[in-house]
Formats: C-alpha cells, structure tokens, sequence
C-alpha cells in the first residue's frame, strides 16, 4: 500500500481474538476487503502492528503451555484443532489464528502500527482518519482491538535505577531455568505472578510481594458463574466511566492446581510491598533488607490506546465511559477486548456486538441528536 489516504467503511486495529472476531463478522454482514474492491459500498481493513498471526499470544512465554492457559475459546465459525495440552501456547495459538485468517481470506494489512485516529472535521457524524506507518485511511467507524500486552505496568519504587540485578515484566519472562540458584523477588498477585512465582520456586528461592493480601475463593469454583459476576461488576465501571482494574481484583485467585502447588512447596508465602530497592536488594516494609538476584514484576497490563489521544476519550477519572463495545461520548469508536471484554470469549462477543451497532448505525437515515448530544458531552483531558 502506498502513503496515500485510502478509504474502508470500517477500520479494526488489531488481530487478536478480538480484531478477528469482528472482521469475521464484518465478513458474515456483507462488508469486504477495502483493498481489493475499495470500490464497493462497504467495505473493511485489519491493520495490525504486529509482523505474523496470533495476536499477544505469539509473545507470551514458553512455557505456558495450553494445558496452563486458562481456556481459550475458539474463534467464530472455526473449532480449534485437537489440542497439544504440552505445546506451548505461543505456538499452538498463532497457527490457530494463522488458519482463521486463511480460511475467511481476511484483509489483514500487517505490519501496519496505527500512530493516530483523528476526526476528519468538525462534524461529528464524519469521517475518522486513520494514521498507519502503512498509510491513512479515512473511515465511518473504528473497531479498535488493540489489546494489552504493548502496555505493561511498570510500578516505580525508590532506588530502582540503582538496582545491580535483573529487572523484568512478566512480558520479557521466558523461563524458569533462566533463574536456577538465584534469590527472586516476584511482585503481583494476579495469575501471572502466581503462575510465574509456582514455576520460579522450583528452582531458585522467591520472595512472593503484593500491595494487598491476595484473596483466594474458597469453595467450589463454578467458572460460568464467576465470569457472569465479573463481567457484570467490570461492566458497572466503564459504563461509570470508572477505569477497569486488574482481573483478580474482580474474581479474586482460584486454587488452580498450579497455586496449590506452590502451597505446598511453601512459596505462597506473602509479603507486604517493599518500600525501596537498594543496589543488593529490597528494604521490606518492617525496614529489613532482603538480598535478591532479580526483581519480576508481574504487575500486569492496560489498553493500550495512545492512538486514540487525538479523540480526547478519557475523562476525569482516566476512565472511558461506555455502552456496550461504543464509546459514549464518540459513538464511531468502539472498543473491543476491553473492559468485560478482556478474555477470549468476551471478545469473541464484543467483536459481534460491535459489528451489529455498526452496521445499525451505519444504517440509521441520518445523524441522530443522540450521537451530537453526545459530542458536546466529551470531556477533555
Ligand atoms: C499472560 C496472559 C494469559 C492469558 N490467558 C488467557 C486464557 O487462557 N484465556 C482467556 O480467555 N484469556 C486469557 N488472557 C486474556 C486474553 O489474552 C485476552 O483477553 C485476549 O486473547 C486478548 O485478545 P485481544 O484481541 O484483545 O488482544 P491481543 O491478542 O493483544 O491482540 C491485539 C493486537 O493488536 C495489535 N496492536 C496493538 N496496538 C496496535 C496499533 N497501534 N496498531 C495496530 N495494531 C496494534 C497487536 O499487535 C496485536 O496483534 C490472557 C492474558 C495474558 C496477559
């Protein structure tokens, strides 16, 4: 493609489970590839940043195989093959994700990072403009899929830079031996951490830090139930515009068998936050030192939406209020993976509902007072 400005109908940045959900059923409603018929009344483009299929998955770590993810769903319209429970999912995703691609012949444009979504004018029922390292397009809507791995939560502690050891995100962890003998700090008390903290106590000796005591489910867990809860208490926030916290905020841990083995290897043993880093090692909150090797810090993810900053979609409380997958105050973006959305069948879903107010609005006769009122209602940040 070239640097100049294009034109697609509906524009979806990201291939994720996402990104793919909505572009199968852009598909299904009669819209197609903006690059082979950018003649055609509806028409659609996937721009996604990353250089091969299988959206984060082709960078999670090796050794989360696909018998310790906690379930993927499969994408619309195409069962996952037989599953390899001892193959790493990074592997045995993107082919998943690779196949869907072929078998709908999707109009994936990749490498192409989105830099900026701007409003073409003033109007607020306009044109978007898309801005790609692949080149512009102008656009009705935007079914953004960006998920959240591109945007790790790094906390800040005094004395950081000072640190002689390895420091680590959970996103540059590859594997437990790359550990072996040493003294490891691991912050965070979502699944990642404790995953992370089951595999690295095996080898090396782990000091296992949260800011609050981690909160296990007691009882059976029933995972219908606990998502229908979650997703509804997720919901209540974006739709009040508050900022959506982590997973295990919301569900609390489960005693998977991967935590009950830590437990019984005597590596759940938590700690209060440390309060500084110190070249050898951390000041723990009573003001004793702990020597460590290495610092994870396995504080977790946000969406990434940088791009979306021209939009101005933020409000006071850094949240962006929603209904549904439609941003409420700028009703031609959507999110998607987001929120409630944030796992692989709520993006399935979001990536469906998407589409079907796309396409109904596409299809109301003309802007509706809502869609003004609305804009008068953005909230600048
Ligand atoms: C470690 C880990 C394990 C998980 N395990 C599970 C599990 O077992 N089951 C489950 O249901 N959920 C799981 N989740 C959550 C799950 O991964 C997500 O909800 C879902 O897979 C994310 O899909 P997505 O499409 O939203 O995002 P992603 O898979 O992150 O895809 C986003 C895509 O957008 C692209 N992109 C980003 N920014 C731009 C840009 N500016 N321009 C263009 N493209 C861009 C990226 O390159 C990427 O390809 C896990 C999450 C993590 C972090």
């Amino acid at each position: 493609m070239s640097e100049e400005l294009h034109r697609a109908t509906v524009v979806v940045i990201g291939a994720g489970q996402a990104g793919l959900s909505a572009a199968y059923h852009l598909q299904r409603r009669g819209f197609v590839s903006a690059v082979d018929q950018p003649d055609a009344e509806r028409t659609f483009v996937v721009l996604d940043a990353n250089p091969a299929p299988g959206g984060a998955w082709q960078h999670r770590w090796e050794s989360l195989r696909m018998a310790t993810v906690n379930g993927i769903f499969d994408l619309p319209g195409l069962a996952q093959p037989a599953v390899d429970e001892t193959e790493p999912s990074r592997a045995a995703v993107p082919r998943y994700f690779a196949g869907f691609e072929r078998t709908f012949a999707l109009p994936i444009l990749r490498p192409a990072r989105v830099v900026a979504v701007r409003c073409a004018d003033d109007d607020p029922d306009g044109d978007l403009v898309v801005t790609s390292d692949r080149g512009s397009w102008t656009t009705r809507a935007v079914i953004n899929a960006t998920g959240t791995w591109t945007n790790p939560v790094l906390p800040r502690y005094p004395g950081q830079e000072t640190f002689r050891g390895r420091q680590l995100h959970t996103r540059d962890y590859v594997r437990a031996e790359d550990f072996a003998g040493q003294r490891v700090a691991i912050v965070g008390g979502g699944i990642s951490g404790l995953q992370l903290l089951e595999e690295i106590s095996r080898v090396a000796t782990t000091r296992w830090y949260t800011r609050r005591e981690p909160v296990f489910r007691d009882g059976e867990f029933r995972p219908e139930e606990a998502g229908r809860e979650t997703i509804a208490k997720v919901m209540a926030d974006v739709e009040a515009g508050r900022p959506s916290r982590s997973v295990v905020s919301y569900t609390g841990l489960i005693w998977t068998p991967y935590a009950l083995a830590a437990k019984a290897r005597g590596a759940l043993e938590r700690r209060p936050m440390f309060t500084a880093i110190e070249p050898m090692g951390v000041r723990e909150a009573d003001g004793s030192f702990t020597p460590v090797d290495a610092i994870l810090w396995a504080t977790g993810f946000r969406a990434d939406l940088t791009h979306l900053a021209p939009l101005r979609l933020r409000n006071e409380l850094g949240g962006i209020a929603m209904h549904g997958t439609e941003v409420a105050a700028e009703p031609r973006v959507h999110l998607i993976g987001f929120g409630p959305s944030q796992s692989t069948v709520g993006a399935n879903r979001a990536g469906r509902a998407a589409v079907g107010a796309v396409v109904r609005r596409l299809s109301a006769p003309a802007p509706s007072m809502a869609s003004a009122a609305r804009s008068d209602a953005r909230t600048p940040t």
